[in-house]
């Protein structure tokens, strides 16, 4: 089994500076988010600002994807591929999953955004799937174990008539993008790995409308709610402190997304 690294106090320094370079690069993509913007166009302008921090996208050629964003609209839950065809348009829910690397340490967050106005059910996806990330943060702390996060997550979607995904699940961060432990999004409290200072782990909760299944499409990458249902997904990197859960995926101005 694949062992949990712990950061020293520097690389900790490390994660804290990729990590908000990832949640600047987050925030550009959100507000570029509007009807007529093709998904080709916000990965663009997040891999030029990627870059002009000094900064390199943790996704591209990742395993041989092809950008430095997902960017996955409505039934599309994650791993979305930038495209020119694929053009915004009103109504639309878009989720942006991006990270960057720098100093030997990834960042990773995602968040899902309203294209121009939403339907009130689309709004409710969105806020109850960010909410279930904060639901979980709480349990992010030295002493807890990984799967005390999975329950609270599944816990407050499933009370709001959601379902969690499955099949992808957070994870270990660092010098890696993927390292261990793995943080899924559903099962019973009091299992898998004891959390301890200088842990790094990204939470991020997979939401669909409907049933949790899903299914990975032709290209080997896009993955959809097999019912075709709404899906939304909301992601911050943590880091296990002593003095509690901090996230390294924030701006400047302290903004999560
Ligand atoms: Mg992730």
């Amino acid at each position: 089994m694949e062992l949990i690294t712990l950061k020293s106090p520097r690389e900790q320094e490390a994660m804290r500076r990729a990590g908000r370079i990832t949640a600047q690069a987050r925030a550009l993509a959100g507000s570029m988010v509007r009807p007529g913007m093709s998904t080709k166009e916000i990965d663009d302008a997040v891999r030029r600002f990627i870059r002009g921090k000094g900064a390199e996208p943790s996704f591209l050629g990742y395993g041989g994807f092809p950008a430095s964003t997902c960017i996955s609209v409505n039934e599309v839950v994650i791993h979305g591929i930038p495209s020119r065809k694929t053009v915004l348009r009103e109504g639309d829910i878009v989720s942006v999953d991006v990270g960057a690397f720098i100093d030997g340490f990834h960042g990773d967050c995602a968040a899902t955004y309203p294209c121009g106005a939403i339907s009130e059910e689309a709004r409710r996806l969105i806020d109850v799937t960010r909410q279930s990330f904060w639901e979980g943060f709480q349990f992010a702390k030295a002493g807890q174990r990984v799967s005390d996060i999975s329950h609270a997550v599944q816990q407050y979607v499933e009370k709001h008539g959601y379902s969690v995904v499955r099949d992808f699940v957070g994870h270990g961060v660092g010098a890696k993008m993927h390292e261990a432990p793995e943080v899924p999004n559903f099962g019973p409290a009091g299992h898998g790995a004891r959390l301890q200072p200088g842990m790094a782990i990204a939470v991020e909760p997979m939401v669909c409308a409907g049933d949790w299944h899903v299914k990975v499409l032709r290209d080997g990458w896009t993955t959809v709610s097999e019912d075709g249902s709404l899906t939304a997904h909301y992601e911050n990197t943590i880091l296990i402190t002593e003095d509690g859960p901090e996230i390294t995926t924030v701006t400047e101005d302290g903004a999560y997304e």
